[in-house]
């Protein structure tokens, strides 16, 4: 499954002068975008310490570098400076993060994404059984955030529960509304309004990690949860040894902070959550998936070859928040 030829480019990354990694440019793609930052930061956006170091940097065109710091205490990597919301934004329209356009045929490409949603929503239903058991949160409102076709809002309304999805791709989430009869909000979920206290669980699935900021982001979805409510989502952690071994694993232009287990729980800590469970799921995708994820080339003839695998560098978490 593993293509050694793109392992070994891998490897074979180039360093700056202060001995980190530069990825090599892959998306020539975007010469096209003139590309802004914010500030950057002077201290870790989750534990404010000022210990930082460089982790790595990806060459998005021949203009613009993005670089990622690491904080020494609490190990967030995070990009510094971030990429400016107008410049993420216009990354992501031209991408083609789901593959929708890279196939002539629009229909063809989107029956193409919809082939694998009952194998995302049998992943749902085994998330949500999960979900309840661990909370004891048996119905109610349930928000689940970056949707795509809404495949997750599926599994949680099986089980009872009422469904708003948020899904910034308006193709995407026009089809996961016509296909499923699901509610979506079409935006940025930084840009999404809540009624304070309005939900009874949160949920994220492999989008922790692509919101703007890794304190703030969360805390308006926490607002968003009654008293006891719950927050479910995966992320990656950054220092699991897979990295040693895929060091291209959430290398992307879109990764704007990856945790570590401390950082996350210090997240969990500042919002008043508290963490029920953190555990390693088993997901099914395909062979497909598995080198998008991981950056490496996988073999055309296996490429919808479907296989469940641990996701070790992955967890899931599931948090309460504090009734008072
Ligand atoms: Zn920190």
């Amino acid at each position: 499954m593993v293509n050694v030829e793109s392992e070994k480019m891998a490897h074979g990354a180039k360093f700056d002068a202060r001995g980190c990694p530069i990825m090599p440019p892959d998306l020539s793609a975007f010469d096209s975008i003139s590309i802004s930052f914010i500030d950057p930061y002077e201290r870790c956006p989750v534990c404010n310490s000022g210990d930082l170091t460089s982790s790595h940097a990806l060459d998005l065109n021949s203009e613009a570098r993005v670089q990622w710091s690491r904080c020494r205490d609490c190990g967030l990597t995070f990009q510094n400076p971030r990429l400016s919301e107008t410049s993420l934004r216009a990354l992501y329209e031209h991408a083609d993060y789901f593959g929708l356009h890279s196939n002539k045929n629009r229909a063809g490409a989107y029956a193409d994404f919809l082939a694998f949603d009952p194998m995302r929503i049998k992943q749902g239903h085994r998330r949500i059984t999960r979900i309840v058991e661990l909370s004891g949160v048996r119905g109610g409102r349930l928000l689940d955030v970056a949707s795509a076709s809404g495949f997750f809002g599926v599994a949680a309304r099986d089980a009872g529960f009422e469904v708003t999805c948020i899904e910034p791709h308006a193709e995407m989430a026009a089809l996961g509304h016509e296909k499923y009869g699901l509610a979506f909000m079409v935006a940025q979920m930084e840009d999404c309004a809540f009624v304070p206290e309005s939900y009874d669980i949160v949920t994220i699935w492999g989008a922790e990690g692509l919101f703007l900021h890794p304190v703030r982001s969360i805390q308006k979805l926490v607002d968003a949860l009654r008293p006891g409510g719950i927050l479910a989502l995966n992320y990656h952690t950054h220092d699991h040894w897979i990295r040693r071994i895929f060091p291209r694993l959430m290398r992307g232009w879109n990764v704007v902070y990856t945790h570590t287990n401390r950082s996350f729980d210090t997240v969990l800590g500042k919002l008043k959550m508290e963490l029920i469970a953190r555990e390693i799921e088993w997901q099914t995708v395909t062979v497909d998936h598995v080198g998008r994820v991981l950056r490496i080339t996988t073999s055309s003839h296996l490429k919808h070859v479907i296989v469940r695998v641990p996701v070790i560098s992955m967890p899931l978490a599931v948090a309460r928040k504090r009734e008072s």
